[in-house]
């Protein structure tokens, strides 16, 4: 007998890789706000040494895992977790760069929060980015594809984007990306390590206000376990600059169906909620409900890990 209690899982330590990077497998649900996902070999990576040696392999880049349905079953690739110095935030402003309102700060890590991000910048009174207010992401994850809402985006507020290839390092300025709506021009797999943020003084009251102006859009969303909307307001004929997706669902009668433990929220048919142990399964399987009933193609807002078709559940 060894120390263990019978049926606990066992799980290999965390090792330190040849560069010092923290490389332990772990579940993906813990990394992710629907709080679903098996489990993959997670490197945490606070140097661009780390970095390039995590990318010696096949690879994949975790950011707060908003935007995100991971399967059951885990990846088979690294995972690169940004931690460390690139989980870091240095407000204070440049002065070589900062001239009258508009300022530029020090470097922010791709791996900081943009919660907090956003609560430290109010407390400044430094403008441009209340706009994402609500958008539970990273940094990083965020400026890659330019999160934002109808006030606000990322790119509002971008200087300098660092960018890892296994290739080497660059920054870059936005103009040198081919940039637009939810979308930075940065190719999959490159990683934004660091980014320096353009802004505006203002004040904490003014940039407050902005928030909570920004913030009311989202009252009707539902405050559980979920990767925000799942599917992108489609187009037709019918409606040619698109229409509500969560709308359609709705017609279609779907709101508060549920899967195993995976539901479609009540308060808002585009979200797939988790009530507490819902499996990727689950997920898929509403996902291809909803594609079934509404009848009018789809697509969807979230990525699948791994990428695949969405099958017809299994059970229902
Ligand atoms: C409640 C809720 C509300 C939301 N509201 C909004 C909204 O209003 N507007 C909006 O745009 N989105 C919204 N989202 C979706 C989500 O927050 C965004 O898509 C966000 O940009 C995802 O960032 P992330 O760091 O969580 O990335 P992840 O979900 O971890 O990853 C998403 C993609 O980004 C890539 N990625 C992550 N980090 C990096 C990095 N450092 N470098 C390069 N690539 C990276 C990943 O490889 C993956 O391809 C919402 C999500 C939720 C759960």
């Amino acid at each position: 007998m060894t120390g263990a209690s019978a049926g606990a899982p066992v799980r290999p330590p965390a090792a330190l890789s040849r560069t010092g990077a923290r490389v332990e497998r772990q579940p993906l649900a813990r990394f992710t706000t629907l709080g679903v996902g098996g489990e993959a070999e997670v490197w945490f990576v606070g140097t661009h040494e780390q970095l390039a040696e995590a990318m010696e392999q096949p690879y994949r880049v975790l950011g707060g895992g908003s935007n995100l349905v991971i399967a059951d079953e885990g990846v088979p690739e690294r995972v690169i977790r940004l931690s460390g110095p690139f989980a870091e935030r240095d407000l204070e402003l440049d002065p070589a760069l900062s001239a009258g309102d508009g300022v530029v700060t020090g470097w922010v890590g791709g791996g900081v929060p943009l919660p907090g991000l956003l609560r430290a910048l109010q407390k400044l009174g430094l403008s441009n980015l209340e706009g994402t207010v609500g958008i539970p992401a990273q940094v990083g994850g965020a400026v890659w594809m330019n999160a934002g809402t109808r006030y606000g985006e990322m790119f509002d507020g971008l200087h300098t984007i660092e960018i890892v290839t296994p290739a080497g390092v660059r920054q870059v300025t936005p103009d040198d990306l081919n940039w637009g709506y939810r979308n930075s021009g940065i190719p999959r797999n490159h990683v934004v390590t660091q980014v320096r943020l353009k802004l505006r003084r203002s004040t904490p009251e003014a940039v407050l206000e902005r928030m909570e102006h920004a913030d009311v859009a989202r009252k009707g969303q539902p405050k559980m376990k979920t990767p925000g909307c799942a599917f992108k307001n489609p187009r037709t004929p019918e409606f040619p600059d698109g229409v509500s997706a969560g709308r359609l669902i709705d017609q279609a009668g779907l709101k508060g169906t549920r899967v195993g433990n995976a539901m479609i929220s009540p308060d808002h048919a585009n979200f797939i909620v988790n009530l507490g142990g819902a499996t990727a399964a689950d997920v898929h399987a509403l996902l291809h409900l909803i594609r079934e009933r509404v009848g009018v193609a789809m697509e969807l807002e979230y990525e699948l890990w791994p990428e695949q078709a969405l099958s017809a559940p299994e059970r229902a």
